[in-house]
């Protein structure tokens, strides 16, 4: 049946959204669905986790790399999708990259999204096993190195937990990008949020640290808190402002860092150390010209 179908056809067979986000990095990764949704699901400022949490049937996992194979059959990496599937067991995700390797043996990478809690729930042997089977490198949302902000928002983990986790990633020899979320504290926690994020990330070795816009989207908790008076939203220049403090303190190495909603309207983008000073000269004159 699926040899008569157009290539088209055949990629919207194995997707269950018409529109698929992959992040910056993965853009040239073959995109294979494993999971829906989030399993933690009650981040108070996320409102892109909107399926239920599902783990795909590992025989439709099967049938999807099977016709990814015919559409992709020279990709070397594969980004699986879902909101976390690395909260998935360790036996899941073996079995998942066995079935890659049987049908895609081209393929020696793997990447995906990652809560910090689900490196925390592996042990070290676990996340050594996944290594040489080849996960290569999770994307984490770590939002902030601020615990005030991250029980406010129930991330449902503490600044010293995403640290443990990204320091078990370093010694499993995972790579790993994180997002940050310049903003999130409101008026009320912006030094706190920009100074306390640096010092976090300053004991971690993220490959890339991308800051992300904070939205207010009217159905979440946050837009509640805001409404309520409990969350000041800032302009995109105290946003910005914030985003320099915490770009001055970060002392990370071999990192690029990058936004790509500055002021709503510009990209900044350099590595880290080299390129700081560049950055922080960037921002000044950004903030300068309003
Ligand atoms: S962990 Fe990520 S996807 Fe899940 S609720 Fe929080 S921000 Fe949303």
């Amino acid at each position: 049946m699926e040899e008569a179908l157009t290539r088209e056809e055949l990629y919207r067979s194995i997707y269950t959204h018409d529109t698929i986000y992959i992040p910056p990095h993965e853009e040239t990764s073959g995109a294979l669905e494993v999971a829906l949704g989030c399993s933690w699901h009650r981040c108070a400022f996320c409102d892109f986790a909107k399926d239920p949490f599902r783990l795909i049937p590992l025989e439709e996992v099967e049938r999807r790399v099977q016709v990814l194979a015919r559409l992709q059959p020279e990709q070397t990496r594969l980004f699986l999708l879902g909101e976390n599937p690395f909260c998935m067991d360790t036996s899941r995700l073996l079995a998942i990259r066995a079935l890659v390797g049987r049908h895609m043996p081209r393929v020696k990478a793997l990447a995906m999204y990652a809560r910090a809690d689900d490196v925390l729930k592996k042990s070290d042997g676990e996340l050594a096993d996944l290594a040489a089977a080849g996960v290569r490198a999770l994307h984490i949302g770590v939002e902030s190195g601020c615990d005030s902000i991250l029980l406010r928002c129930e991330k449902g983990v503490t600044a010293a937990q995403t640290v443990e986790a990204l320091q078990r990633l370093d010694r499993a020899g995972i790579d790993y990008f994180v997002t940050v979320i310049p903003g999130l504290g409101g008026r009320e926690y912006s030094r706190l949020h920009a100074v306390e994020t640096a010092r976090m990330l300053n004991r971690t070795h993220p490959k890339n640290i991308w800051c992300l816009k904070l939205h207010l989207y009217p159905d979440t908790p946050l837009y509640r808190q805001a409404q309520a008076g409990h969350f000041t939203q800032m302009t995109p220049e105290e946003v910005l402002a914030e985003e320099r403090l915490m770009l001055r303190e970060l002392t990370v190495e071999d990192c690029l860092f990058e936004d790509t909603t500055v002021l709503d309207e510009y990209t900044i983008r350099g590595m880290l150390p080299d390129q700081k000073a560049q950055l922080l000269a960037a921002i000044d004159m950004l903030l300068s010209a309003r």
